[in-house]
């Protein structure tokens, strides 16, 4: 049995295999069979993250390959993928500063020709997405409806693939 001291309490704890949602990325990914210090004595659990360099890949990758129009915390986490500013980004895309805020925000749907461009951009400049470039432009077409619409994501631990939930 595998044990580590909680970060808490200081308590031995067990670490086990369970689904984690990944609520700090701000969207809805589950990371499924993830390691988690669960601690019996305070209750706190922990998950033990390892390779984020490619487990932000396969976020990223299901975020730009997604078949609906991307909401605000998407367009967030794209741009923290590319590490841009929002100044920085705002230039790229052409808008004005406020444009890409309100986007982010949730106080303005991403408009459709935008939201592709996002997702080129993601997949030309994002690390290591750039040989998806193909498959993301096919993908594009079968963007369904008008308005954004948040993607839940279900990446595997083992094989850092992802699914849509
Ligand atoms: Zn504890």
């Amino acid at each position: 049995m595998k044990t580590m001291e909680c970060s808490h309490c200081g308590a031995r704890a067990r670490v086990v295999r369970s689904d984690y949602h990944m609520k700090e990325l701000g969207l809805n990914v589950v990371l499924q069979g993830a390691e988690v210090v669960r601690c019996k004595k305070c209750g706190n659990q922990d998950p033990i993250l390892h390779r984020m360099d490619d487990l932000m890949r396969s976020v990223a990758l299901a975020v730009v390959q997604k078949p609906y129009r991307l909401t605000g915390e998407e367009v967030r986490f794209v741009r923290k993928y590319l590490h841009l500013t929002g100044q920085e980004f705002a230039k790229l895309l052409k808008v004005d500063n406020s444009t890409l805020s309100k986007w982010e925000h949730g106080d303005d749907p991403v408009g459709a020709q935008s939201d592709l461009l996002i997702r080129f951009f993601a997949t030309t400049m994002g690390d290591g997405l750039r040989d998806r470039i193909g498959t993301v432009v096919a993908q594009m077409g079968a963007i369904r409806g008008r308005r954004p619409r948040r993607a839940a994501i279900e990446i595997s631990a083992d094989t850092m693939e992802f699914q849509y939930a």
